[in-house]
């Protein structure tokens, strides 16, 4: 037997060494799915299946490129670069460059980000003349989302008229016209969404049977991670692909499926048997992880689920500390306890910042953990959230290179065709609009034909027009001869974007500039990855392509120590030594808008479910009696969840009036020592007091009917009202100049460059400054 086999327990071995039909694994958290599929194309290529024949769909890229880089260590070849590899949209992406022309799509085709999406869509909104608060775009743009997910195109739209009336029942009876519009666009455009990468695909193998034919014989394995979360229009994609050899091998787990919300349909993982012949069926049942206290307390949860199949989790782990479950203030006082936390358990365990992550349910949490990680100099990273190339300076250069490559872009023309200025009107711009739909023409070639045009446009402004287009025409010449970094470069001189910044000379058009100057560096290094490639060049059009399509964790090159910061439906399928899951309150986790039907509410059990086995050593749960939400002080209850988990697995830190748990004090922020035991004496916990262990059911009612007083604001020890541009002094970091202030009441702060100190963040309740 290979060497790396035996690197698998026998029941991970079995669906490895079964080489040929299909076959799903269904097994719980930890307990190698994600190995077993690395294992069985190393074991595939070593029986001599040519990597190019293997196809395999992970949740996310990097997941893909980790998966590469283990089977090219087991295999010890570099053939594994040669291997389907990726996220469904990307590989489709990858397959409709070469055959999107037979839809009519040009093989450059724009990949329209949920943003542009939506742009078109408000845009639309606006041209009908609908009300924007009944037609709102980002419910249309998931509307319209999920029906491309259900394969319901606009044709099979209107032919349903059960669908034009559960639209016009919400109040919306033109969206199937604003349905059949934004196609209209985004195909004029030559823009796919994400969604057409599905769809499209699907189109393309339903209508091309030789097409069909080609991807079936390439694709003769195929492989797909995390199958509990494939949507209608992935799994028809997966079905018409492996029909041919049935050589599909498939792992899930139904206790993690968190994306129903967007068309995720466990079914596909529960119909799998019914869908192909002879499915050979393998469980898994040793975590491989986590502590038995985590995998005890997290069957504990999933338990109480109705609808699950049943499975057998254990550990041969030790039991490992308990989960620890403590109960905070405020968020600010939350986002302090886990960085304090973070900070001890570093120094105690001799770990790194990387070994620690903190999920939450809502990505606005993220606010007050960074606050508190940042003033104990804690590095971390968010994933989620807006991500670099969402920043309005990197849309704006990348909306330049979408043009280059295809002039048809409209959202990339209207980003940039004044910016930086240079006397382009709206008016301009509307009747350019206007004549373009007229013509059945992109905006760019009606500039390109202006001449033969009466538009009421000045010479003026005609000749501004040409210029631009001029320009444009030059960098695609540019283009044909030089490769992304090049072209690049170029462009961010050329446009006069990176001289506009300058000339704006404030601090955030200097991290602008620096953000520019990032994602130069970052294409530099994306052309020399790519020209190791044998089939890759570093053109412009890859790098598009890998920018739309870059997941959030794709960025992480792991070459840097930082706590990761992320929402738990990101989390799906990594793992860390530590673990804090933030903001266990009802309301927020369940969510209020996610406890309206039984499922639902299972969901977000099984949200939590993923959460807590994320974590292989010691998970936190904590929870707030008040936080801000939506900009109010509102109270909390803590969630049901930790009610659910069973005692004997849980160490529940009290918040009674003499915490149990270390203070945390930072001088060097505040400024001040933080008097813990004063904030505390302004909270009075009259009534039940709250008990040493996890409370009983009756205990926890109470406590939850026990809502703190009405929110008073502390009486503020500096008073002084600060604002931009002050000259203030403090007593250890001398004189210095506010930058920024934020946040009000209790955690209102302002961002202080002093002479000495450099920029810090102070809390204006505890800093002692003087307004000079
Ligand atoms: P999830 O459901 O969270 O995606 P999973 O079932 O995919 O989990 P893996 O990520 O494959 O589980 O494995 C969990 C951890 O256990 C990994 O660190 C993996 O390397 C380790 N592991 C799995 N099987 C074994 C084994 N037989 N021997 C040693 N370590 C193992
Ligand atoms: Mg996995």
């Amino acid at each position: 037997m290979e060497a790396y086999l035996a690197e698998l327990n026998d029941a991970q071995r079995a669906p490895v060494l079964q080489k040929e039909g299909p076959m799903i694994v269904i097994a719980g958290a930890g307990s190698g799915k994600t190995r077993v599929l690395t294992y069985r194309i190393a074991y595939l290529m070593d029986q001599g299946v040519d990597p190019f024949n293997i196809l395999s769909l992970t949740f996310t890229n990097k997941a893909a490129r980790e998966m590469k880089q283990r089977i090219s260590k087991i295999v010890g070849s570099s053939e594994a670069k040669n291997l389907w590899m990726g996220t469904f949209h990307s590989v489709f992406a990858k397959i409709l460059r070469f055959e999107g022309d037979k839809l009519g799509y040009p093989s450059n085709f724009t990949i329209y980000d949920s943003q542009d999406s939506q742009s078109v869509i408000r845009a639309i909104i606006k041209d009908f003349r609908l009300d924007k608060d009944v037609y709102k775009y980002k419910q249309v743009h998931n509307r319209i989302s999920s029906y491309k997910n259900s394969l319901i195109t606009v044709k099979a739209y209107f032919q349903n008229p059960e669908l034009q009336e559960a639209d016009a029942m919400s109040k919306k009876p033109r969206l199937g016209e604003i349905y059949k519009e934004y196609v209209d666009r985004c195909f004029k455009a030559g823009a796919m969404d994400f969604d057409d990468l599905l769809l499209k695909t699907n189109e393309l193998l339903n209508r091309f049977p030789e097409v069909l034919q080609k991807y079936q014989n390439r694709f003769k394995y195929i492989l797909v991670d995390e199958y509990q979360d494939t949507n209608h229009s992935q799994y028809l994609i997966v079905r018409a692909l492996s029909d041919k050899f049935q050589n599909i091998c498939v792992v899930g787990d139904d206790a993690q499926s968190i994306y129903a919300f967007r068309g995720a349909n466990i079914n596909n993982i529960l119909n799998f048997q019914k869908d192909y012949d002879d499915v050979q069926m393998y469980r898994l049942e040793q975590n491989y992880r986590s502590t038995r206290n985590i995998v005890n307390a997290a069957n504990s949860i999933i338990d109480k689920n109705q609808t699950k199949l049943d499975k057998i989790v254990w550990t041969a782990n030790d039991d490992g500390p308990k989960i620890i479950v403590n109960r905070l203030l405020t968020d600010g006082e939350e986002g302090r306890y886990v960085a304090s936390s973070i900070f001890e358990n570093k120094m105690q365990n001799q770990m790194n910042n990387g070994d620690f992550a903190i999920l939450y349910r809502t990505n606005a949490q993220s606010r007050a953990m960074e606050d508190a990680l940042r003033k104990k100099d804690i590095p971390y990273r968010i994933y989620g959230g807006l991500s670099f190339y969402q920043r309005k300076e990197i849309k704006d250069v990348l909306a330049y290179l979408r043009l280059i490559l295809n002039p048809k872009d409209e959202e990339a023309l209207k980003r940039v065709i004044n910016y930086p200025s240079r006397g382009i009107g709206q008016t301009t711009m509307d009747r350019l609009a206007v004549a373009a739909n007229q013509h059945k023409r992109s905006i760019f070639e009606v500039i390109e034909n202006l001449d033969k045009l009466d538009l009421k446009i000045n010479r003026g402004t005609q000749t501004k027009l040409e210029n631009f287009v001029n320009m444009i025409r030059s960098f695609a010449i540019m283009n044909e001869t030089s490769d992304a970094f090049q072209v690049a470069e170029t462009v961010t001189r050329k446009t006069g974007l990176v001289q506009e910044l300058k000339k704006d000379g404030t601090p955030e058009g200097i991290a602008r500039i620096e953000n520019i100057e990032e994602l130069l560096n970052g294409i530099r290094d994306f052309v020399e990855g790519q020209k190791e490639l044998a089939d890759a060049t570093g053109s412009l059009s890859e790098f598009l392509e890998d920018v739309a399509l870059a997941t959030d964790l794709d960025k992480d090159t792991g070459d840097d120590d930082r706590v990761a910061l992320m929402t738990i439906h990101l989390a799906k399928g990594l793992e860390f030594p530590f673990v804090y899951i933030v903001g266990l309150e009802e309301d927020l986790f369940p969510s209020a808008m996610s406890m309206n039907t039984r499922s639902e509410l299972e969901e977000e059990r099984r949200l939590f479910y993923v959460a807590l086995t994320r974590a292989e050593k010691q998970a936190y749960l904590t929870y707030t009696l008040s936080r801000y939400r939506w900009g109010k002080l509102v109270d909390a209850e803590p969630s049901r969840f930790i009610e659910e988990i069973d005692d004997q697995y849980l160490d529940l830190m009290v918040p009674q009036d003499d915490y149990k748990y270390k203070p945390m004090i930072d001088t060097d922020i505040f400024g001040d020592e933080v008097d813990k035991s004063k904030l505390r004496q302004t909270k009075p916990k009259k009534g039940t007091p709250p008990p040493a262990h996890k409370p009983s059911e009756e205990q926890l009612r109470k406590l939850r009917k026990l809502k703190p007083a009405a929110q008073e604001p502390e009486k503020a020890r500096n008073t002084i009202e600060l604002i931009e541009g002050n000259e203030v002094e403090h007593m250890r970091f001398g004189k210095g100049k506010v930058l920024k202030i934020e946040g009000i009441g209790q955690d209102k702060k302002a961002e202080i460059d002093f002479e000495e100190g450099g920029i810090k963040n102070l809390l204006l309740r505890f800093a002692k400054l003087k307004v000079l």
